[in-house]
């Protein structure tokens, strides 16, 4: 073993100076980095822009060995690598890309325990040479310190990106038992969580969950009228420093890109139409800031290292929220004030809703319900963000089950709040319908329960014998909009609960008890100037 020994250090501060020039952690790496230097197998859970890298780069260079970084994409290495070796870290990368003779080499360099980092795709570290070969002599001569898995909601099905090759990295855990794993991802949800932890075949990891407010972002949400093209060229020109614009389709893209360098602004398109030298190219101008913007569909972005973007723009809406928060999250990743600006008209709804509804299964050709009024329904709490008079974050938040006491005074709605009004008495009757259901083991969602409340003679009412509660028809005096906007606005300030795994359905919770019992006054903020579309409370 010719390894030069880890220089001592005092302190894990001094270590991250020594090697990143940081002064200090950001929330949660601290954890993570000891866990790690006590052999821990761990998941990690961090926003994008959280600081996942350095949660394993840093416990790689002060233990004895070599790490493997099992990473998705050849981009993505690359630009790690680079960073890493500009900073003067032994680090490098095996994937397809390379020469036989670079992989010579830098195998040879493994060998001789140069290398403290070595990132490799997938499917060269799942190939038998690799497995039964380089991986047994690697472990032999130099040691293997930890596996970190990046990126590892790719072994999830129940992930936005699941990548087969990535289902056999299970493997890895009896071919080196003894190894600690590492599995990192900017997802969330509970499910792929475990899915990760029995995939990976964690042994009672510590699973580090950091928050995902993002308080350097500016939130807001501009309608989309026939001025909004003007007003997204004089927010560009008025915004410093470099921008993403997100479009749905590759044509929109193509067309945008070339009417704003009309403008006389830099911009170049970025969809997975283009050929991938275009790609690598115009993404490798903008990280470079040879242009200031880049005009993409939602296949720009994972991976990008571009710290300093100063603002995101969705000029058509996203599918759904987890997406919008990616998205917009590749802004301000140094921290540094950002803007979020989506653009917002009942059209986009219309075509996204159209794109759902030509989902198939491409085999049979039979659509895919299931999976339809899965979108759908994420595409509502899309729509109810756009349209919410509360504060963006903490409807952000709360959809991945985060609490924030709202006014986070960093989005259009905390900064120019609308008018409130006391709806304390509509709130107590909208609840009290609920309950009326409860009572009889039942669970409806909001459009229902405003349909009981205004009286309505629909088939299903009459058949559910919902004319003959002491609810029915007492919300007449109100238009369904009205109620639809107290019903959203008691889910954003979470005074009711909506349970969204299958069909939407309204819990009372503690808070609705409160008001219920006169406890607890409820405030809405109200503007009537909103038009409030409708198009989507025609949903199961
Ligand atoms: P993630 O992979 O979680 O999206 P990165 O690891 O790329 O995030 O880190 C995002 C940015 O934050 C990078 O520019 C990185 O250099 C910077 N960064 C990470 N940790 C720190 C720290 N402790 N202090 C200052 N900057 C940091
Ligand atoms: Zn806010």
């Amino acid at each position: 073993n010719s390894e030069a020994p880890a220089p001592e250090f005092v302190s894990l501060e001094q270590a991250l100076k020594h090697y990143f020039g940081y002064d200090s952690f950001r929330p949660g790496q601290r954890e993570v980095i000891e866990q790690a230097l006590n052999n821990r197998d761990q998941l990690v859970i961090m926003p994008t822009g959280g600081g996942k890298s350095l949660c394993f780069q840093l416990p790689a260079l002060l233990r004895p060995g070599l790490m493997i970084v099992v990473s998705p994409l050849i981009a993505l290495m690359q630009d790690q690598v680079d960073l890493l070796r500009d900073n003067g870290i032994a680090a490098t990368f095996l994937n397809s890309s390379l020469t036989v003779e670079e992989r010579r080499s830098r195998g040879r360099a493994v060998m001789e325990g140069r290398i403290k980092l070595l990132y490799v795709a997938p499917e060269r570290l799942l190939s038998e040479d690799f497995i039964n070969a380089v991986l047994p002599h690697i472990r032999d001569r130099v040691g293997i310190s930890s596996i970190t898995i990046d990126e590892a909601h790719c072994v999830s099905e129940w992930g936005h990106d699941f990548r087969p090759e990535y289902r056999q990295l299970s493997c890895l855990r009896s071919h080196c038992p003894t190894v600690p794993i590492m599995g990192l991802t900017a997802t969330a949800t509970e499910r792929v969580r475990d899915d990760i932890i029995k995939q990976l075949q964690l042994r009672e990891p510590t699973v580090l969950v950091s928050s995902f407010n993002r308080p350097n972002l500016y939130y807001e949400v501009r309608p989309k009228g026939k001025t909004a093209y003007q007003e997204l060229v004089k927010q560009i020109k008025d915004t410093p420093g470099a921008g993403i614009v997100y479009c749905l389709s590759r044509k929109k893209v193509d067309e945008l890109a070339a009417k704003l360098r009309h403008e006389g602004i830099a911009a170049l398109p970025y969809h997975a139409g283009l050929n991938a030298e275009t790609r690598t190219e115009n993404q490798r101008r903008f990280i470079r800031d040879d242009v200031r913007v880049i005009v993409a569909t939602v296949a720009f972005g994972m991976g990008i290292n571009k710290p300093d973007v100063r603002f995101v723009i969705h000029y058509d809406i996203a599918k759904n929220i987890e997406g919008y928060y990616q998205e917009s999250g590749r802004a301000g990743r140094d921290s540094e004030p950002a803007q979020c600006t989506l653009y917002y008209s009942l059209a986009d709804i219309k075509t996204i809703e159209y794109i759902i509804n030509q989902k198939v299964d491409p085999t049979t050709g039979e659509p895919l319900e299931e999976e339809q009024r899965k979108s759908m329904q994420q595409l509502r709490r899309m729509i109810n963000y756009a349209e919410a008079t509360d504060c963006r974050r903490t409807i952000q938040l709360s959809y991945f089950g985060e609490e924030f006491p709202g006014q986070c005074n960093n989005c259009d709605n905390c900064k120019y709040p609308k008018p409130t009004e006391d709806w304390t008495v509509e709130a107590q009757k909208f609840l009290s319908c609920v309950a009326r259901f409860a009572q009889k083991n039942q669970q409806f969602g909001i459009g229902y329960t405003i349909d009981v409340l205004r009286g309505s003679r629909a088939e299903r009412i009459l058949k559910n014998g919902h004319d003959q509660l002491s609810t029915y028809g007492i919300g007449r005096d109100r238009t369904p909009d009205d109620w639809r906007l107290l019903a959203r606005s008691l889910v954003h300030q979470r005074l009711i609960d909506e349970a969204t795994d299958g069909y939407s359905v309204l819990l009372l919770n503690e808070l609705s008890w409160e008001i219920l019992r006169g406890q607890r006054t409820v405030q809405i903020a109200v503007d009537k100037l909103k038009p409030t579309p409708i198009a989507t409370e025609t949903l199961p």
